[in-house]
């Protein structure tokens, strides 16, 4: 396929650590700040802007590639829950449905950048360590733009998943472990076979960073319909925080330009005590295991750029069970919003931040809503009723 090279906005100055603030020139750094991986103290890097535009009229412009095509991700509903506000308290409730997006999630932000960069620098193949809506994303888009792609999963994947990532042409690998996949995924990236979406370092940093910059597009698009009188504070369930991330900067970014006079709270919701954890004063870089059926937002570790966003948008953790996000996926999925069940956890997040009083009842609230349920794989216990 034959396709003109994507044009980088021509406001990016290059990539800027979250940590130390060093600038470096425009390249791939999957291993984050090359300062602070020196110092042991493993960070982000993040694409640096010279400036932004006066206004949101035209969204594509600040964004790190501006024209390309696309599967037509972003722009998902935010769907008003007056009900649910009221039962839990608070003056508004919205949820943002990211299982609108052309593969059922988030991911797809991301996943539109990856490829971008990767046709930009002349890459063959994009490669993923996924069990989940990340692989089927990158194999959706790598497929539309006509780049291989390789998934490293494990042998328990979900089988609709399996299905969809297949589908789209792309190789699926396993490994024993999760922690193997990451391992694996090094050795060709730094054999220069393979060009990476997501982490491979240990500790980890946070996804490609072309990719995460695709999340701040998630706060343009509140913003634009919310302002900021109507979203106080906005929940996000997370594990290595590129969502957290990414729309705790694209507030930052509209408070630089102006736009904002102060971004709403973002707060980490969490299967269990990580974030929150290192938020107490453990060290980040330690491992923080746990077990949750919240697979999405599973894993042991902890990201720096979960620690600056939160602390850059005066947010906090919130720690749920796996018992209460059940409870609230049949709840949401009652009231037409059918989520996996990582994302349902954003509502469960936000009944604990207000039980905690750390969400006021004066409080205009936005939920994530990561990913769609339909992927979910869930054996039935019990026959459908038969008429006839
Ligand atoms: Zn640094």
């Amino acid at each position: 396929m034959l396709r003109e090279l994507p044009r980088l906005n021509p406001r990016v100055i290059g990539l800027r650590c979250i940590r130390c603030r060093a600038v470096f020139p425009i390249a791939d750094y999957f291993e984050g700040c090359p300062i602070c991986l020196g110092q042991n103290m493993p960070a982000s890097l993040a694409i640096a802007y010279h400036e932004f535009p006066k206004s949101m009229t035209r969204l594509a412009d600040w964004q790190v590639y501006p024209d390309h095509p696309t599967l037509g991700e972003g722009n998902t509903p935010l769907v008003p829950l007056e009900g649910l506000a009221k039962e839990i308290g608070v003056r508004a409730l919205c949820l943002k449905n990211e299982g609108a997006n052309p593969t059922g999630s988030q991911k797809d932000r991301m996943s539109r950048f990856v490829v971008e960069r990767a046709l930009a620098i002349g890459a063959s193949t994009v490669a993923a360590a996924s069990s989940g809506n990340a692989g089927v994303s990158l194999a959706a888009y790598a497929a539309h733009v006509g780049l291989n792609c390789v998934i490293v999963t494990t042998p328990e994947m979900n089988p609709n998943w399996r299905r969809a990532i297949e589908m789209h042409g792309a190789t699926l690998l396993a490994t024993e472990t999760p922690e193997r996949r990451w391992q694996v995924l090094a050795d060709r990236v730094r054999a220069g076979d393979w060009y990476p979406a997501t982490n491979f370092s240990v500790p980890p940093v946070g996804s490609n960073p072309f990719g995460v910059d695709g999340y701040r597009s998630i706060a343009f698009e509140i913003f634009r319909e919310l302002g900021t009188s109507a979203c106080s504070d906005i929940l996000v369930p997370t594990s290595r925080a590129d969502l957290l991330w990414g729309i705790a900067r694209g507030y930052c970014d509209l408070q630089t330009a102006g736009l904002v006079e102060k971004p709403p709270r973002i707060h980490a919701v969490e299967p269990f005590g990580r974030i929150s954890k290192a938020l107490a004063g453990q060290d980040y870089r330690g491992s923080f295991p746990g077990h949750s059926a919240l697979i999405s937002i599973g894993g042991a570790t902890v990201t720096y750029q979960a620690l600056d966003a939160i602390a850059s948008c005066n947010g906090s953790a919130a720690v749920i069970k796996d018992k209460a996000a059940r409870d609230d996926q049949r709840q949401l999925a009652h009231c037409g919003l059918y989520l996996e069940l990582s994302s349902a956890a954003a509502l469960t997040g936000l009944r604990k931040l207000v039980s905690q009083g750390v969400i006021a009842s004066d409080a205009a609230v936005v939920l994530v809503g990561t990913a769609s349920g339909f992927s979910e794989f869930q054996p039935f216990t019990r026959p459908i009723a038969f008429v006839g």
